[in-house]
């Protein structure tokens, strides 16, 4: 991606949201549908749920069954249910695994009219329809304030700033294996310092680990409850602890931080492919994409017109982060991750 377009992402998100223009309408009339959505859900649990009751009172007849697994979990089941899909919709996590599955043949194309409402289209959904964007975050350290009182540190301000050795047995993150949220993190080191000086960050990293979680937003939670130091998480993540009321500090890396879309699609041999394109399109309405606050889900909008509840986790620096590059070497930097520097907890 070309830095212009980048950094005009991030204007039009945080100036769009910031202003919502009602371009995008919600359409007053729904089709008649019934039956059972399958949906593989991606994001927190709270969320998931949340969003179940919402889409069940538009479709009153619609009852929607989800899985909440993290997008490495997730990729793996669809590969494994390949010749018998049970989902429907797979609805969140960042899209470098919808691209990896795309190229799998695991999706099923859909031109949603509301594709259009995206504020842009060119970086928010697949050339050929194949996947969406549905949110936008980025990564921040989540640390426990009572450790940096206790150790005379300040929060972290650079990615280097986590081999400090007093961080020994103190960090945690989602292994990138199983966590989009990881899986992120881990390209951001690479993008950042390169290939070769990159893997050798995570060895360091390594060596100051206290666990790996399956989930990625789990650290958050260990650092709030002062079982680690820091954690390396999705800052919306890291907000919803803040707001819990626990001792945890948001800091960024001065030299930049990964980022996500949050991505959607539907499933090759969805066996309810009408009420999967409601859920697309539903998902694709400002007035869905300003309910996540609602559970505890800060991420900021992908459509015009729908407010970012906090668009400051946008105006940080933001790496040119390269979701091709993620996409492309997904399987293979994830056996090097699992192989050469953590394996993975089973
Ligand atoms: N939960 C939230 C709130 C997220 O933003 C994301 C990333 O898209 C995820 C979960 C992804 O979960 P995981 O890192 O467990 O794959």
């Amino acid at each position: 991606m070309h830095m212009s377009l980048f950094a005009s992402l991030i204007a039009v998100v945080v100036l769009a949201t910031a202003s919502a223009p009602a371009t995008a309408q919600t359409p007053s009339k729904r089709p008649e549908l019934s039956g059972t959505l399958n949906l593989l859900c991606t994001p927190q649990i709270a969320w998931c749920e949340g969003m179940k009751a919402e889409f069940q009172k538009v479709y009153p007849r619609v009852t929607v069954e989800f899985v909440r697994l993290s997008s490495g979990e997730a990729l793996t089941r669809l590969r494994n249910e390949k010749a018998n899909p049970q989902f429907d919709i797979w609805w969140g996590g960042p899209i470098d695994s919808f691209i990896a599955a795309k190229t799998e043949g695991l999706l099923e194309a859909y031109s949603s009219p509301n594709l259009a409402n995206l504020i842009n289209p060119k970086l928010m959904k697949d050339p050929d329809d194949y996947w969406a964007g549905i949110y936008i975050g980025s990564l921040g350290f989540a640390s426990n304030k009572r450790f940096l009182e206790q150790h005379h540190l300040k929060p972290p301000a650079a990615w280097d700033d986590l081999l400090h050795p007093a961080f020994k047995g103190q960090l945690v993150m989602a292994h990138p294996a199983s966590s989009g949220t990881a899986y992120t993190a881990l390209i951001t080191v690479l993008q950042l310092k390169g290939e070769e000086k990159g893997w050798d960050y995570w060895r360091q990293f390594h060596a100051n680990v206290w666990q790996y979680t399956k989930s990625g937003a789990a650290p958050a939670q260990h650092v709030g409850q002062g079982e680690a130091a820091v954690g390396v998480v999705f800052s919306h993540d890291i907000v919803a602890q803040m707001e819990q009321g626990l001792p945890v500090v948001l800091s960024f890396a001065q030299e930049g931080m990964g980022w996500e879309i949050g991505g959607m699609a539907m499933l090759k041999g969805a066996k309810h492919a009408a009420l999967a394109k409601a859920w697309f399109d539903w998902a694709l309405e400002p007035t869905t994409q300003e309910l996540g606050p609602r559970y505890t889900a800060y991420q900021a909008p992908t459509v015009k017109g729908a407010q970012a509840s906090r668009p400051e986790l946008l105006q940080v620096k933001l790496i040119d982060y390269d979701f091709a590059y993620a996409g492309k070497n997904k399987k293979a930097f994830i056996d090097k991750f699992t192989n050469d520097i953590a394996t993975v907890r089973k």
